[in-house]
C-alpha cells in the first residue's frame, strides 16, 4: 500500500436539482469523517449552493470543466478565475465525455489544465482508452500520448495536478477494468510522471470507471490507484460514501 492519501471524487455530471443536490450533501455529510480526502464536481449553475453547503465541511468541490480562456468573448465559457470565485478546488478536464461530444483535442485538454492551474485549481485531467482502442493494443499509446500534452503545458508544474485513468469503455456502461487492468494503465502513467517530475510519487492517479462499492476496495488497493473519479455511484449518498470507506 502507497502512503498517499487516497482522494475520492464524485463526477456529478449533467445531473442534479437544487433539491436533489440538498438531499445528497446532506447524506455524504452526515456520514462523517472518511480516511480519504473527499470532493464533489458539479454542474456550474449549483456551485454557489454547493459552496454554502460545504464551507464548514471536509468535503471540497469544483466543476466538470474550466475554458482555456482568461476572460473575453467566449460565449457560454467559464473562466478559472470565476470558478476561484466560487472555491472551486478541483476543475475535471479532458473527461472522455467532452473529448467525445465536444471534439476536445489533447492540446485543448492540456491548455485547460494549465489555466486551471495558473489560478490555483487542481486540474484532475482524464486519459483513458475506447473499447477499440484497446482491442488494437492501443492503450499504452493513447494514454501516453493524452497525458504527454499536459506535461508538455504545465512544465515544472507538473506535480500539481491529479490524474485519472478513465478507460471509455468502462465509463457509465457497467464493465470495470479488472484491478489488474487498471493498475497496469497507473503503472505506465505514473512511469510517465517520473520522467517529467521529482514528485510523481506523490501525485495520485485516480480510477474510473464504473467504480461501485462492491468493486471499490480491489480497485483501491492496487500499489498506483489512489482513489477514485466516480459517475453514477456518487449520486447516491451511500454509495459514494461505501466508495469512500473502502479507500
Ligand atoms: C465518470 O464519468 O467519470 C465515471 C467514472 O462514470 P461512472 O462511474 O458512471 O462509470
Amino acid at each position: 500500500m502507497s502512503t498517499r492519501r487516497k482522494l475520492v471524487v464524485g463526477n456529478w455530471k449533467m445531473h442534479g436539482s437544487h433539491a436533489a443536490n440538498a438531499e445528497l450533501l446532506q447524506g455524504i455529510l452526515a456520514g462523517g469523517p472518511t480516511n480519504a480526502d473527499l470532493a464533489v464536481c458539479v454542474p456550474f449553475p449549483y456551485l454557489s449552493e454547493v459552496a454554502v453547503t460545504l464551507a464548514t465541511s471536509a468535503v471540497a468541490w469544483g466543476s466538470q470543466d474550466v475554458s482555456a480562456q482568461e476572460q473575453g468573448a467566449y460565449t457560454g465559457e467559464v473562466s478559472a478565475t470565476m470558478l476561484r470565485e466560487f472555491g472551486c478546488r478541483y476543475a475535471i478536464v479532458g473527461h472522455s465525455e467532452r473529448r467525445a461530444y465536444h471534439g476536445e483535442s489533447d492540446q485543448a485538454v492540456a491548455d485547460k489544465a494549465k489555466a486551471a492551474l495558473g489560478k490555483g485549481i487542481t486540474p484532475i485531467v482524464c486519459v483513458g482508452e475506447t473499447l477499440a482502442q484497446r482491442e488494437a493494443g492501443e492503450t499504452e499509446a493513447v494514454v501516453k500520448r493524452q497525458l504527454s500534452a499536459v506535461i508538455h503545458a504545465l512544465g515544472h508544474c507538473v506535480g500539481e495536478m491529479v490524474v485519472a485513468y478513465e478507460p471509455v469503455w468502462a465509463i457509465g456502461t457497467g464493465k470495470v477494468a479488472t484491478p489488474e487492468q487498471a493498475q497496469a494503465v497507473h503503472a505506465l502513467l505514473r512511469a510517465q510522471l517520473r520522467a517529467a517530475t521529482p514528485q510523481a510519487d506523490t501525485m495520485k492517479i485516480l480510477y474510473g470507471g464504473s467504480m461501485k462499492p462492491d468493486n471499490a476496495p480491489t480497485l483501491l488497493s492496487q500499489p498506483d490507484i489512489d482513489g477514485g473519479l466516480i459517475g453514477g455511484a456518487a449520486l447516491k449518498a451511500a454509495d459514494f460514501l461505501a466508495i469512500a470507506r473502502a479507500a
